[in-house]
């Protein structure tokens, strides 16, 4: 019973109380009415910028730059949270790949002499130093007159014997010497025994009288030109290295032949061959019609020298490394880059490398003692 009286006895003081509140709340009401009145030129807290006076705004309602408001929403009500800016796309990586080659190419080597005994012993020096895949022997495999046999004794003592210490394959290709006749080239029955021998040796590697060998970065064309001279075997040659041609199978392309295009040697340039008129013909035909400006190299022996040309036939450039055994002298009628009558090899390292990068082919010509010589490099 107390409690009502004492409560009633405070009932008008809470009166008073709650009209002072609401009093003081309706005058906040109106001051705040007119602190946000457009026309008052001193008030910013309207609008939204980057002033101080504006951070209480921003703070109380969603950031317009990075979040985007709901239309579905008519209250500001959870701002949507701001999301994550992904990451600028970047091009994706490009796997590189990068294949690299090294081979020795050498012709007129079959003498079983002391020069091929110290030619193989620079090989193997350089071989051993830098690293060889194969090497590439440029025809005259076999003095003077080829083999009789895949047992001719003539396989150890000119070609098992002197390259004994060089454990990698050996791609051949026909020189005139291995058909016969004293160098006439003109026993084609002795060009196959050549080709038959790869069925009896770990080494030696010449699946046909041409043929093609493929590697990761070095397409190689192997040709047969001592038949050309006898107008064998040409156009079938000519329809299978422009199939080959066609469907490249690595970055660089090299042609091998024995007879050459152009030589400072003896036995001169093809279509002038030992100072006649027309010997050789065919050779100087095919590689213009055939090779010029469809392979990167062409590679001959038949000369026995080093050389290395200025000239190019239409971007194909021209090199004779047939050194192999017994050097010859050579002459001034092509300009040459580089030339030399003593013995020696040419080293060859091609790289063949993606994503924009590069491809190098470096040739090299080393003497009989391992030594540079000449070096030349080609790109694309
Ligand atoms: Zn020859």
């Amino acid at each position: 019973m107390q409690y009502p009286l004492k409560n009633h006895s405070f009932a008008p003081q809470a009166r008073s109380s709650f009209l002072l509140i609401l009093c003081g709340i309706l005058l906040s009401f109106c001051i705040s009415c007119s602190d946000s009145d457009p026309s008052d030129s001193n008030s910013s807290s309207s609008v939204p910028s980057s002033s101080s006076t504006s951070s209480t705004t921003t703070t109380t309602t969603a950031p317009t730059t990075t979040a985007p408001s709901s239309p579905s929403s008519s209250t500001p009500s959870v701002p949507a949270p701001t999301p994550t800016p992904e990451p600028p796309s970047l091009p994706p990586a490009c796997q590189e790949i990068s294949n690299t080659v090294r081979f020795v190419a050498v012709g007129d080597t079959g003498k079983g002499n002391q020069g091929q005994i110290d030619v193989a012993a620079g090989i193997e020096k350089v071989c051993r130093e830098q690293g060889c895949d194969f090497v590439v022997l440029l025809g005259d495999n076999i003095y003077e007159s080829g083999v009789s046999s895949v047992d001719d004794p003539q396989w150890l003592t000119k070609f098992e014997d002197p390259y004994r210490n060089i454990n990698v394959p050996f791609y051949a290709v026909l020189g005139n010497h291995d058909y016969g006749g004293n160098g006439a080239g003109n026993e084609f029955n002795k060009g196959p025994i050549e080709v038959a021998y790869t069925q009896k040796s770990t080494k030696w590697k010449m699946p046909a009288s041409y043929y093609r060998y493929t590697t990761s970065a070095v397409d190689l064309f192997a040709l047969d030109t001592n038949v050309m001279l006898f107008d064998h075997d040409i156009d079938a040659q000519k329809t299978v290295l422009a199939s080959w041609i066609a469907q490249p199978m690595a970055t660089w392309k090299i042609a091998l032949g024995h007879h050459p295009y152009w030589s400072n040697g003896p036995h001169g340039n093809a279509g002038q061959y030992d100072g006649v008129a027309l010997r050789g013909y065919q050779v100087q035909r095919f590689i213009e019609q055939n090779v010029c400006g469809q392979v990167d190299l062409y590679l001959s022996g038949h000369d026995h020298s080093q050389q290395w040309f200025t000239n190019n036939c239409q971007g194909t450039e021209f090199a004779v490394s047939g050194a192999g055994a017994s050097p010859t002298t050579v002459n001034t009628n092509n300009p040459t880059l580089f030339q030399s009558a003593t013995l020696g090899f040419l080293y060859i390292e091609a790289t063949s490398v993606n994503c924009g990068k590069t491809n190098s082919l470096q040739a090299t010509f080393f003497d009989s003692a391992g030594q540079v010589s000449f070096s030349r490099t080609l790109t694309k």
